[in-house]
């Protein structure tokens, strides 16, 4: 059997009809940006996280920077994010001029909200709150101390849309939420799309201004803005699959539990999901010490795809090297690219596809050296 490590057909082919029709409907429309759809999903995107708005832009790394351009936050300042991080995280610091402040994850793999404090120091502006892997992070503990300290708490909810803490939906619990519509990410678009949530009337309205040019009124530029527009087709398209996230999520949460009850557990440690949290499991990450490429491979021979989210931690990357960090500086954070593992993980995945998932991980027997 080959099983692929993610299929967007199969999520597709739930409800195809359904795409189809709307598809056709928004062409035949003749309006194509920023428009009735958009419009109809921004109210309905923040009605479903319970923030007061929502404003739909290009992607997920838009939300972020625009987020943080909006907050005043760049060149001097420093936000605090975790060492685990999606590097779309870190360039949504950086882009603007800040400096990331990386903390260490902890066995939830998020940000180890405990030591936040010891990295603030009189720059630091923000926490950036990754709810990585679909799991929220500790927003009581991020809460608190970011209101000791004066810091604005921004939310990277790509992975984690519809997603709770402690019964609230993640995207609600900071100043803004900042959400990619990317096609692998819970409610997936058909192509690029993005948002942000806030309660902030005054912020909302300028991320309207500022993802079209920086105009409210056409050809009339108060500030210098981007091109940051969300499109009709994807608009209306996420508008259908809202309709079906709270499905998409219980179907994922039956996989994980399916994984949960069907994996042994003597060479990999499962994922834990902290008290307080939920996950939408938007990967299930098992940790291999010792054995991640083995097993990896393993499962390849078996037909089996697997992903490493993520293989190189930001402060090791290329891109980062300006920030002057060595090998050794973030040793979770590097633990944890050498042994995490994303097995298969989608909607419409069968349960004889994850059986045969399950039954091949289970007959792997590491290598003992
Ligand atoms: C996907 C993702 C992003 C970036 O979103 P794009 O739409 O690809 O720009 C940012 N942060 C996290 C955690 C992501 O998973």
């Amino acid at each position: 059997m080959q099983i692929l490590a993610n299929d967007l057909k199969r999520q597709y082919g739930l409800h195809a009809a359904e795409y189809e029709a709307k598809a056709l409907e928004v062409l035949r429309g003749g309006w194509y940006i920023l428009g009735k759809e958009v419009e109809a999903f921004e109210r309905e995107w923040a009605a479903m996280v319970g923030a007061r708005f929502c404003v739909g832009l290009a992607s997920g790394l838009d939300a972020l920077w625009i987020a943080f351009r909006l907050l005043g936050i760049g060149a001097g300042d420093e936000v605090i994010v975790a060492s685990n991080a999606y590097i779309a995280c870190v360039m949504g610091i950086t882009i603007n001029g800040a400096a990331p402040v990386f903390v260490e994850p902890d066995e939830y793999d998020n940000i180890d909200a405990a030591a936040i404090e010891a990295a603030v120091t009189p720059r630091t502006r923000a926490i950036l709150a990754v709810h990585l892997y679909g799991q929220s992070c500790d927003m009581d503990t991020i809460g608190a101390v970011a209101r000791r300290h004066g810091l604005k708490v921004v939310e990277d909810c790509a992975q984690s849309h519809g997603n709770h803490w402690r019964g609230r939906v993640v995207g609600s619990l900071g100043d803004v939420g900042c959400f990619s519509f990317y096609p692998t990410k819970g409610c997936g678009a058909f192509g690029d799309a993005g948002c942000i949530t806030t309660n902030d009337p005054d912020l909302a309205d300028r991320a309207r201004v500022f993802r079209n040019y920086g105009s409210r009124v056409r050809y009339q530029n108060e500030v210098v803005g981007a091109n940051s527009r969300l499109d009709e087709l994807q608009a209306g398209l996420l508008r259908v699959k809202l309709t079906h996230l709270e499905e998409f999520n219980a179907e994922r949460r039956r996989l994980a539990a399916r994984y949960d009850a069907g994996l042994r557990g003597d060479t990999l440690r499962k994922p834990r999901i902290r008290p307080g949290a939920d996950s939408s499991w938007h990967q299930y990450v098992v940790h291999l010490p010792g054995c991640r490429d083995a097993m990896a491979a393993y499962l390849k021979e078996q037909g089996i795809g697997t992903i490493i989210h993520y293989p190189i931690p930001p402060h090791l990357s290329q891109a980062y090297a300006y920030l002057g960090h060595k090998r050794g500086d973030f040793p979770i954070a590097e633990r944890y690219a050498a042994e995490v593992l994303s097995l298969p993980m989608y909607n419409g995945m069968t349960e004889a596809e994850q059986d045969c998932v399950i039954e091949a991980v289970n007959r792997f027997v590491p290598d003992k050296k």
